[in-house]
């Protein structure tokens, strides 16, 4: 506790008396913001985030039924003393840590697992068949409550409010367009999304100003014909040779109508047809996904989708029916990072981290919700290296054999803090965008 106390003093000092960014003093910020990661790497901190992550390892739950890890997520909030709104969007949980006026600022976790059946052995394993968290969405929520206890410890401080929330549904459900319907985020100024990823090392961060991850839709067809007997296909009408005409030309719409310097994708990745070897079943479903980094290209590519599909099938005699939100999948937005909050990253970050540790990301087609509240307001998402070497090459996203490197945990739960903190303290309330960072003022 000793440190946290000099880190009061120092901090209290710092933010009452002097007005705070016009004074800032890069060297005493840098300090502060090392004393975060001190902080979060403290023992008891570090114990109390592992052991959250590994109980809800342990009970991955899918999403919107997040009811348990919804739960573990208010008792922890019941126990700092921090109020919560609940229930928004089914499960979700946005707490308030600070003076409960603005400036609002905003840090998110996602809680959903994946439909995957774990395969690596170890202590806390799965203990739900088919169910896993191969995404570190489990390490998300564990770091958002270890930041909400360095947050709290630290309430009197803030300069305003820190919003965390707890969203359902990242993996497809579009669970943060549910949080941004509920109206929750209506007065916050920013919002910060950390993912965790064994792509960088840990201790760096990877991220880019403006798009950083593709809009992405999904698409599911079924062609219709005319079953019968293998071997008179005379009379039938072939949705299997249909459906493979169309794959074919959906092929095109990136290889041929597409600018080469503006990155797309369609992908097909469904194909369900009959089951016999000797029958030509009466439908086939094909389905997959479209990627894009603009709204216009993307809606061009769904307009051309379902002209491909329902066109190219009559060509065969079939007819064909698209529908855009198979399994109530929605359509993510491009993931845009905003500009000023960039800055205010690279500035905490390099504090925190070292310049030499914040890589620059390259695009990837991947899509995030994070989208959906970038949309709306500055939103800011990037990727914390957990790689080491020592542990040997980590599995990607997704995979059964992921495995999480509990040591990013401190380093995520500082970031929160940090980037949470001092956005506040270089809030300027005459606009959004006269928010300024504090270098730019000395
Ligand atoms: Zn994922
Ligand atoms: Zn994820």
């Amino acid at each position: 506790m000793g440190l946290f106390k000099w880190f009061f003093v120092l901090l209290a000092f710092h933010l009452f008396t002097a007005a705070p960014a016009a004074s800032s003093n890069p060297e005493e910020l840098a300090q502060i913001t090392l004393d975060f990661l001190n902080l979060a790497k403290e023992p008891e901190l570090v114990d109390y985030m592992v052991n959250i992550r590994r109980r809800i390892h342990e009970y991955p739950e899918l999403a919107f039924e997040e009811f348990e890890t919804s739960k573990l997520i208010r008792t922890e909030l019941d126990r700092l003393g921090i109020p919560y709104k609940h229930p928004v969007a089914i499960t979700g949980v946005v707490g308030y840590v600070g003076t409960g006026r603005p400036p609002f600022v905003a840090l998110r976790a996602d809680m959903d697992a994946l439909a995957i059946q774990e395969g690596r052995e170890w202590e806390h394993k799965s203990k739900v068949p088919g169910k896993m968290h191969a995404c570190g969405h489990d390490a998300h929520v564990a770091m958002l409550l270890g930041a909400a206890k360095i947050l709290q410890e630290h309430c009197h401080d803030l300069q305003g409010t820190v919003v965390l929330v707890f969203q359902p549904a990242e993996e497809g459900g579009g669970g943060a367009k549910h949080i941004v319907d509920a109206g929750v985020l209506e007065n916050v100024d920013a919002i910060f999304g950390i993912h965790v990823s064994p792509l960088y090392p840990i201790g760096t961060v990877a991220s880019r100003s403006g798009p950083t991850l593709a809009g992405s839709g999904f698409f599911e067809a079924v062609i219709s014909g005319k079953g019968g007997h293998a071997a008179i296909p005379q009379n039938t009408i072939d949705p299997v040779v249909a459906a493979s005409n169309v794959i074919v030309s959906l092929q095109h719409l990136v290889s041929r109508e597409a600018d080469p310097l503006d990155s797309q994708v369609v992908t097909v990745a469904k194909f369900e047809g009959g089951g016999a070897f000797n029958a030509i079943p009466d439908s086939v479903t094909i389905g997959g996904t479209f990627r894009a980094f603009s709204k216009e290209s993307l809606e061009r590519l769904k307009k051309r989708i379902e002209e491909v599909i329902t066109k190219q099938a009559s060509v065969q005699r079939c007819t064909a029916t698209v529908n855009f939100n198979p399994d109530k999948k929605t359509f993510y937005p491009v993931t845009v990072n905003n500009e000023d909050l960039h800055k205010h990253f690279l500035d905490v970050a390099a504090d925190m981290l070292g310049s030499q540790n914040i890589i620059e990301k390259p695009l990837s087609m991947g899509a995030e919700d994070f989208a959906f509240y970038a949309e709306v307001i500055p939103g800011y998402f990037f990727s914390l290296g957990m790689k080491n070497s020592t542990l040997g090459s980590l599995a990607s996203g997704h995979s059964p054999d992921y495995r999480l490197n509990e040591d990013v945990l401190p380093y995520g739960a500082a970031l929160h803090v940090s980037l949470a903190t001092r956005y506040l303290q270089n809030y300027r309330p005459e606009s959004k965008s006269s928010y300024k960072i504090s270098h730019d003022e000395l």
